[in-house]
């Protein structure tokens, strides 16, 4: 095993801290890793223009200038208040991009699913582990839809993410 396949295969098992902290400390040893690190996981103020320039110059691989930093704004990848799910904001935001349900998921007494159902032996009727193991049993509110359909969700529209305001890099 070659020393990149080892570290490689290291990553693949390390715990999300040792990660974290990792890449913390080889970002304040190193300029160009810092830099690499901004462009992988943050975005400019200019999207759209950044996502052109790195088109034609055909390559996202170089570090960033020093100007660059100065222009970012927001994490690149933000996790979406509608659909719950992680989405890169450079390139994964079209206008129909996401699509969610606008109310909440209710118990359906009178499915099936809850005819011979005992609280004491099976669980709560109502709480997560059953909306995910039976989402037959449950109806949105929203449209009526039955739970558990890929696909099928009422609402759809770009991915709404938090307020990332208290993120700007200051000068
Ligand atoms: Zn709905
Ligand atoms: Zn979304």
């Amino acid at each position: 095993m070659s020393d990149k396949e080892l570290l490689l295969d290291v990553i693949e098992f390390a715990t999300t801290d040792r990660l974290r902290s990792t890449l913390r400390s080889i970002c304040l040893k190193s300029d160009d890793a810092y830099a690499l690190v901004c462009d992988e996981l943050l975005a400019p103020a200019n999207t759209q223009k950044t996502a052109d320039e790195k088109r034609q110059s055909g390559s996202s691989n170089g570090p960033v200038s020093k100007r660059k930093l100065d222009e970012y704004i927001c994490p690149r990848f933000a996790v979406c208040e509608q659909c719950e799910r992680e989405f890169d904001v450079l390139t994964d935001n079209g206008p129909h991009a996401c699509r969610w349900h606008e109310g909440e998921l209710e118990i359906d007494l009178d499915h099936k699913t809850w005819d011979d159902w005992d609280e004491d032996v099976h669980g709560d009727m109502d709480d997560d582990a059953s909306r995910s193991e039976y989402p037959e049993g449950f109806v949105w509110e929203c449209c009526g839809k039955r739970g558990g359909w890929k696909n099928d969700e009422c609402k759809s529209g770009p991915h709404k993410a938090e307020d990332y305001k208290k993120f700007k890099v200051s000068n």
